[in-house]
């Protein structure tokens, strides 16, 4: 199979040995005479996954599973918008929102359903379609969190300095730049990721907590909507994602094997430095849409054509198409170009799409 360059946001590429080990495992895992997709969840062969799989996440985060719950959810990032509100806030108490994006927006819009407690703006770069990261903090005194949305997907910046809390327990939506950077993974008092970016295939959220952080979790909540329900059954109260776990920890082997958290950030900022210099090289014909540049992402990189070129747009990602270069159109509310460039996404593939840009600027310029 000839495998083109995918510059998808979400379902995205992954590593190729990967999916290759991964297809093995459909057929047969651990000498089992079984599938994968057939084995108990309660049984050997998959505890060694789950096991593993848990272990190699807190390996990569530098955390220790003394202190912290290593937890896997159906449901997706969304329905971590609802549960970090149904576990953490409580009347009398404010939950604080830093909304640098349309996610981080949707994660206050749930957090104001809920319909206890109270849900705080703390900061917003609305006021310029959320092309930057917003810097100053209108905290709450003694607020039960503050919400980050570490990389925003769909706008393209990405928050590399997180901010000082204080005593206020960081949660943080790490969907779209999980294992990516080299992160002080302790300041999270709560972190999660919807797989289907960096770290396999949708199907399971990869949840993070502090154990005394959890502690703290609002009594009554729905079992299935309750942290404690994960943290205390080692995510098994009732039939995980089986699949969706097992590729993850082959894809923190993977990460691992490339050296970790420190070498992969490195390759990622290697591929993004290079893209983003050919746009602002090229100017004359393309341009960056995140306003700060210091706040770019090294996952998802956004751009557009100058309007006197703007209704090229749809040929630039048709041609591109033609030539391997997919999906690089953007996110439906925003239009223009994203390349989402993750861990698993090639240097050779960002070069391709440089060389397409600079002929496509050659031929128009
Ligand atoms: N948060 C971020 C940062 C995302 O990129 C996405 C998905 N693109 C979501 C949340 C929603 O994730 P899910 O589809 O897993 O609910």
């Amino acid at each position: 199979m000839h495998r083109i360059y995918n510059f998808s946001a979400g379902p995205a590429i992954l590593p190729e040995s990967v999916l290759e080990e991964a297809s093995q495992g459909v057929i047969e895992i651990g000498g089992s005479g079984m599938s994968v997709l057939e084995v108990s969840h309660r049984g050997k062969h998959y505890d060694a996954i789950h096991q593993e799989t848990r272990e190699t996440l807190l390996r990569l985060f530098g955390l220790s599973g003394d202190d912290y719950s290593l937890m896997f959810i159906q449901g997706g990032a969304s329905m971590q918008f609802a549960m970090v509100p149904f576990n953490f806030l409580d009347n009398g108490k404010t939950g604080d929102y830093v909304v640098a994006g349309e996610w981080g927006s949707k994660a206050l819009k749930e957090a104001k359903k809920i319909g206890r407690g109270a849900a705080n703006e703390a900061a917003t770069s609305a006021d310029k379609n959320f092309s930057y990261i917003p810097k100053a903090l209108r905290q709450t005194a003694g607020a039960s969190f503050l919400h980050v949305t570490t990389n925003n997907t769909i706008e393209g910046t990405e928050l590399f300095d997180l901010p000082d809390t204080k005593e206020t327990p960081l949660v943080a939506d790490v969907s779209s730049d999980f294992l990516a950077l080299d992160r002080d993974h302790s300041k999270f008092s709560l972190l999660y990721a919807g797989a289907q970016k960096n770290a396999g295939p949708a199907g399971v959220t990869i949840v993070a907590a502090r154990k005394s952080f959890l502690a703290q979790a609002n009594e009554g909540v729905p079992s299935m909507l309750a942290y404690k329900t994960y943290a205390d059954s080692d995510s098994l109260y009732n039939t995980p994602p089986v699949f969706a776990i097992y590729v993850v920890g082959l894809v923190g082997k993977w990460v691992e094997a490339q050296g970790g958290l420190a070498a992969i950030e490195k390759k990622n900022r290697t591929k993004a430095a290079l893209l983003y210099s050919a746009i602002d090289e090229l100017s004359d014909v393309f341009f960056g849409t995140v306003t700060a540049p210091e706040d770019r992402s090294l996952m998802n990189v956004t751009f557009r054509l100058q309007p006197k070129y703007a209704d090229l747009e749809k040929e630039f990602v048709s041609e591109a198409a033609k030539r391997g270069l997919d999906g690089l159109k953007g996110h439906r509310a925003v239009g223009g170009f994203r390349a989402s460039i993750y861990n698993a996404f090639p240097l050779d593939g960002v070069e391709a799409l440089v060389a397409y840009m600079r002929e496509f600027a050659a031929a128009k310029g």
